[in-house]
């Protein structure tokens, strides 16, 4: 039997089934707790986060008022770590081909009717062109599994190209890449191409269900999956984004397991991960949620949300447009500080119209940019297109020593006003641009250093004056 060990290289101690167990049976015993949950409440008000088995008794509290009580700190710490920013992405499929067998996704490789399509570099840059025309600074590439027609040297060379596309006032000036567990080697070329973050999804850190659900390709790996971010570290790459599937397995494991995962990359590098995506799964070509029993309620979903806020408060935490916008809404006060907008979830979808069988998941927020733009600041928060952090050099356990010194928030604020400057005077439909201009003059108010504040008034003049690209 494996023994929990969090700085273990070896997947199966660092995501330790029994002491998953165990902390989901301590959570069970002490969800009514209320003296255990008011100390760790008070131990999140730190600010310093909780460990999985602290949080795992946060997230089965079955008390009403202490429940009201997490939430309300969720919120705070959101508030005090992000303010009222929220970073804006959209995903970019490039190849569908896939030669896995992940049964919760369309594009297994036994899904002989779907439309199989790969980008060749000319469709790449039309693409990106489409999503620079909406507004787009940050993308996240996206492609299946497949060593034959997706090779490595396909995702390098693509890179390569959407960062060299330069359409009018547009630019990607950030790539984050989702692709599968590769090796060291691999890793180090993707750092070299100038990649952002490198997300992967663990789907479900439950080794047994794991299986089942990759029941065929190289993805069945549970290891190999698991000890991906290990290989990514050491290959230079020090920003890394994971997240499970929520529905696939119990949802109160899956929380355990991402904790713990985060808990190993900080005891062996130093630095947890950069981000946490809380995809829940969706409907697709020949994918039925409902055959998946672990599925979640919005309520649920919220306070998973809330848990992970307070138990990692330095980790950005993303939502796509799987959710509605009414889900979105109740998320975003509660700890998620990036968005996706726009998006289309398959291959070619910003050029072509999306045929509906083709895409990875249905959408459920199908609003344009634009409209979520304006969604966003007329609910008092500011869309931000910052990448200035990753283009400084601010990355790993720099980034994470700026974020814990709180120095970071006179960098986030004036480069979040001055990226959607931009984008109010290059994308943005009037009542988007009136909306976001008062916006503006309201939140320059609140940047507290005087210096700072002069610096920004003058570059938001030269943005509307056709100057472009400042950042702190
Ligand atoms: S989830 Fe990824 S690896 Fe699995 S079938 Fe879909 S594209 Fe392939
Ligand atoms: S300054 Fe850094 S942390 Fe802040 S929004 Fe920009 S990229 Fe993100």
């Amino acid at each position: 039997m494996a023994i929990y060990n969090p700085a273990s290289s070896k997947a199966e101690e660092f995501i330790n089934h029994e002491e998953i167990l165990e902390t989901l049976e301590y959570a069970d015993q002490n969800k009514t707790n209320e003296a255990l949950i008011d100390s760790l409440i008070e131990k999140a008000k730190l600010r310093k986060g909780l460990t999985h088995r602290e949080a795992s008794v946060l997230l089965a509290c079955q008390i009403p008022e202490k429940n009201e009580e997490i939430y309300a700190l969720a919120e705070q710490i959101k508030k005090d770590f992000y303010g009222n920013r929220i970073v804006m992405f959209a995903p970019l499929y490039l190849s569908n081909y896939c030669v896995n067998g992940c049964v919760y996704c369309p594009y297994h490789a036994k899904n002989k009717h779907i439309p199989r399509k790969k980008l060749t570099q000319e469709e790449i840059r039309q693409e990106v062109i489409a999503l620079q025309d909406m507004g787009h600074k940050r993308l996240a590439l996206e492609t299946g599994e497949d060593p034959i027609n997706n090779p490595i040297e396909y995702v390098l060379e693509s890179i390569k190209t959407i960062y060299s596309i330069k359409h009018k006032n547009g630019a990607i000036r950030r790539v984050n890449v989702n692709i599968a567990a590769t090796t060291v080697e691999n890793y180090r070329k993707l750092k070299e191409a100038g990649i952002g973050t490198y997300i992967l999804f663990q789907e479900t850190y439950h080794k047994e269900s794991y299986e089942k659900l990759h029941p065929t390709g190289p993805k069945h790996n549970y290891a190999y999956h698991t000890e991906a971010m290990d290989r990514a570290m050491q290959g230079g790459i020090d920003d890394v984004g994971i997240g499970v599937l929520f529905g696939l397995e119990l949802y109160r494991y899956e929380f355990a397991g991402l904790l713990m995962h985060a808990e190993h990359l900080e005891a062996v590098f130093g630095v947890g991960p950069h981000t946490i995506s809380v995809p829940r799964i969706r409907r697709a070509d020949d994918i039925d949620p409902d055959v998946f029993d672990n599925g979640i309620d919005d309520d649920t979903f919220a306070k998973l949300v809330a848990c992970i806020r307070i138990a990692v408060p330095y980790t950005g935490m993303i939502i796509s447009t799987r959710e509605s916008q009414k889900c979105r809404e109740r998320v975003l006060h509660l700890g998620v500080s990036q968005i996706s907008g726009g998006s289309r979830t398959s291959v070619g979808g910003y050029v072509e119209p999306e045929e509906e069988d083709s895409s990875q998941f249905e959408v459920s927020d199908t609003r344009t940019l634009d409209e979520v733009v304006k969604w966003l600041m007329e609910l008092g928060y500011i869309p931000s297109f910052c990448t200035a952090c990753y283009r400084e050099g601010r990355t790993g356990d720099r980034f994470m020593s700026l974020c814990k010194s709180g120095q970071i928030q006179n960098c986030c604020h004036p480069n979040a006003l001055m990226t959607l400057k931009e984008y109010l005077e290059d994308y943005a439909r009037p009542e988007t641009k009136a909306v976001g201009d008062a916006l503006i003059l309201k939140e320059i108010e609140n940047i507290p250093k005087e210096k700072v504040r002069q610096i920004v008034i003058e570059r938001l003049e030269k943005i509307a004056n056709g100057e472009r690209d400042f950042r702190f």
